[in-house]
């Protein structure tokens, strides 16, 4: 019989849950703190609950963990890049990053990554499977312990495409937000997607005031299609439809994360574009210095991206270039697990 893993309920489903098990409703608010406020993981140690309930649980349900499998501490930088080993023996990755408003912590959606982006190195051996909303969150409670530290703002731009697993995602920022829990705010939540349109558009109607950051790479479909397959179903009109919508029902500013590829999208066609499609919205622009992996073997672009970053200014668009941390571990997505799968392990640091 499978079990029922009960991190992976939100507290309303938590309710439903020990009530139709026979428990009075009050029972899953101890349960609930438990878990996400206190990171218990094990039901026999939920003490608050008396024993024949805990029994009762423990027969139907468990908590379902992840493990932090191995660590890597940039040299460079306080960066700390992470594999966690699933129950199922799958790897996701993730990376702890200090910024002096507090810790960030990327976080993974999906085992791989079917989206096919060129530069990204989660996608390469495709899906594996979605992860279900108690290891999204596990994530951080994972992390926080093995560290001793507290995350304070959580970025959904490890591996996999969250808009991709749209309603396990969901419900791991509303777990993660409850007030009886970890009570992370949503606005210290960013969700990163590569450009699925019609999911940009239903998110905006749970009015979830997280960030929305958009791969977008390249404003010039021949470009973008080429580096991301997700644009021959989505292309950059009907995307940035679906990003004015959404910029009208919330108001949210939103973020588009760019990877400057020297000569490829840095060109003054691309400052025309890039001014051509955000005229009117509240929007910031994230360069970002292309990271090599070795299918896109490109030099390192930090010059490039700073050059590109001034031609942006010149031209009055909301431009930062975003700081490189953890460079000299694989900080970029997937590359630590490619690397470690592939090598047979790196040096811990
Ligand atoms: S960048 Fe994101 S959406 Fe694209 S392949 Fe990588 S994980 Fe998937």
């Amino acid at each position: 019989m499978n079990k029922t893993h009960i991190n992976n309920l939100t507290y309303e489903e938590l309710e439903e849950y020990v009530t139709s098990l026979g428990l009075q409703r009050f029972r899953a608010d101890q349960i609930f703190r438990a878990i996400h406020k206190n990171g218990i993981d094990n039901i026999d140690k939920i003490l608050q609950i008396p024993k024949e309930d805990r029994k009762k649980l423990i027969e139907k349900s468990d908590i379902r963990k992840i493990n932090i499998l191995k660590t890597f501490k940039s040299k460079m930088d306080n960066t700390k890049k992470l594999l966690y080993l699933l129950d199922d023996n799958n790897i996701i990755e993730g990376v702890l990053m200090e910024y002096y408003h507090g810790n960030t912590l990327c976080i993974s959606t999906q085992v791989g990554c079917r989206m096919g982006c060129s530069f990204c190195a989660s996608t390469k051996n495709g899906l594996a499977r979605n992860l279900d909303s108690s290891e999204i969150v596990t994530q951080v409670y994972a992390v926080e312990k093995h560290f001793d530290t507290i995350i304070k703002n959580i970025v959904l731009m490890g591996s996999g495409e969250p808009f991709d697993n749209y309603e396990n995602v969901i419900k791991a920022l509303k777990i993660l937000n409850n007030e009886k829990g970890r009570n992370i705010s949503m606005r210290n939540m960013t969700i990163s997607t590569c450009g699925i349109a019609d999911k940009i558009i239903e998110f905006a109607n749970t009015q979830i005031p997280a960030t929305l950051a958009i791969s977008i790479h390249s404003f010039n479909d021949e470009i973008r299609g080429k580096i991301m397959p997700v644009n021959k179903k989505y292309n950059v009109q009907s995307l940035m439809d679906a990003i004015r919508e959404y910029g009208a029902i919330t108001n949210n500013r939103i973020s588009f994360e760019y990877t400057v590829i020297p000569g490829e999208n840095d060109r003054d066609e691309d400052v025309e574009l890039i001014k051509k499609n955000l005229s009117g919205l509240n929007y910031i622009v994230n360069l970002i210095a292309l990271n090599p992996i070795n299918e896109y073997n490109k030099v390192n672009s930090k010059d490039a991206a700073m050059h590109f970053k001034n031609k942006l200014e010149k031209n009055n668009i909301n431009v930062t270039l975003r700081r490189e941390l953890g460079s000299d571990i694989s900080a970029s997505c997937g590359q630590l697990k490619i690397h470690y799968l592939e090598e047979g392990g790196l040096d811990e640091v």
